[in-house]
């Protein structure tokens, strides 16, 4: 018999991002036994994103009892600046919060313990310990997407830094560049994300597209717009990893995020524009995320488990002892 009918225990696990909020009920296997999405109610303000957090965790605490199970925890992941050791959202110009005590307010609102987490740090545990960074030391995971944010791990231990380590994409590659959302001036974000892409190429030829995903589609057609304005893009995404790797020695570099999708137009190139910076540096292998946009989702219900957000190897908590999908 599976471990969570044997036990009749699950956790909840929420990935809150900037347009979406992805949830599911999890196994002790991280299988989803019920899975929810929602849009982020972000442009009703701070108030209206905690009440639809707490609703969702509600509606699968729900799902939970219907189908005979008990929540032990919920583990909720949300963007910006999160402070993991005090359970506080720092900061998140998406969805307009400061220093709120978020884990404080949904156990008040939902009466289940809560863990809270940082997005991009929690997809780079989910794919440490079970996607495309699994057995390695010293990784740093990319998410490229609206923006750019990093999770390292180092000497087996993730960085945190009372949330502020990891923010790849205000790595500045461009001093004279377009202003950012940070209040800085050339940022990685502002050339590599996907919007930066998108609105490049708009920029550039005049034409209007969907999003980055257009613009790898018209680069592997041969559009030379395109091919210009992802050659800016996958350079400066190298030059900042070339820092990163100068910093951390990572010997992995994961990229993940909705950029990701792209394969090895985009790996292919920021592997050759990395391989051509580095020197003496030890030299990381680049590879795209196994887990896709699950990985959020994921380290959520990894933190829900353990019932904190360290996950490395000699913390405590009550760790089901392996973990596989
Ligand atoms: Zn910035």
């Amino acid at each position: 018999m599976p471990e969570d009918e044997r036990t009749g225990e699950c956790v909840i696990a929420l990935d809150v991002g900037g347009t979406g909020m992805k949830g599911a009920l999890l196994d002790r296997r991280l299988r989803p036994l019920t899975a929810v999405r929602r849009a982020t109610p972000r442009t009703v303000g701070p108030d209206a994103v905690v009440a639809e957090i707490s609703a969702v965790v509600l509606e699968l605490a729900q799902a939970a009892t219907d189908g005979g199970l008990t929540v032990r925890r919920a583990g909720v992941v949300v963007p910006g600046v999160v402070d993991e050791e005090l359970a506080r959202a720092v900061y998140s110009a998406n969805l307009g919060w400061r220093d709120l005590p978020l884990a404080d307010l949904l156990e008040d609102r939902t009466a289940l313990p809560v863990v809270l987490g940082h997005d991009v740090r929690a997809g780079g545990a989910a794919e440490w310990l079970l996607g495309a960074a699994r057995g390695a030391r010293d990784v740093l995971f990319v998410a490229i997407g609206t923006g750019i944010a990093a999770a390292a791990v180092s000497d087996g231990r993730p960085l945190r830094a009372r949330g502020y380590a990891g923010e790849l994409g205000h790595l500045v590659v461009d001093p004279a560049g377009a202003p950012c959302s940070c209040g800085g001036r050339g940022c990685l974000e502002t050339v590599a994300s996907a919007a930066a892409i998108a609105a490049a190429y708009t920029a550039r030829s005049g034409r209007p597209v969907s999003g980055a995903e257009e613009v790898a589609t018209l680069l592997a057609g041969g559009d030379t717009d395109a091919q210009a304005v992802w050659d800016r893009a996958t350079d400066a995404l190298a030059a900042a990893l070339a820092s990163a790797t100068t910093m951390l020695a990572p010997e992995l570099i994961v990229l993940g995020g909705g950029l990701a999708e792209a394969g090895e137009l985009l790996l292919g190139p920021v592997r050759k524009r990395l391989a051509e910076r580095l020197t003496f540096q030890r030299r990381p292998d680049v590879v795209g995320a196994d887990l896709g946009d699950e990985a959020g989702c994921l380290g959520a219900g990894l933190y829900a488990w353990r019932g904190a957000c360290d996950l490395s190897a000699r913390s405590g908590g009550d760790d089901p002892g392996t973990w596989s999908l």
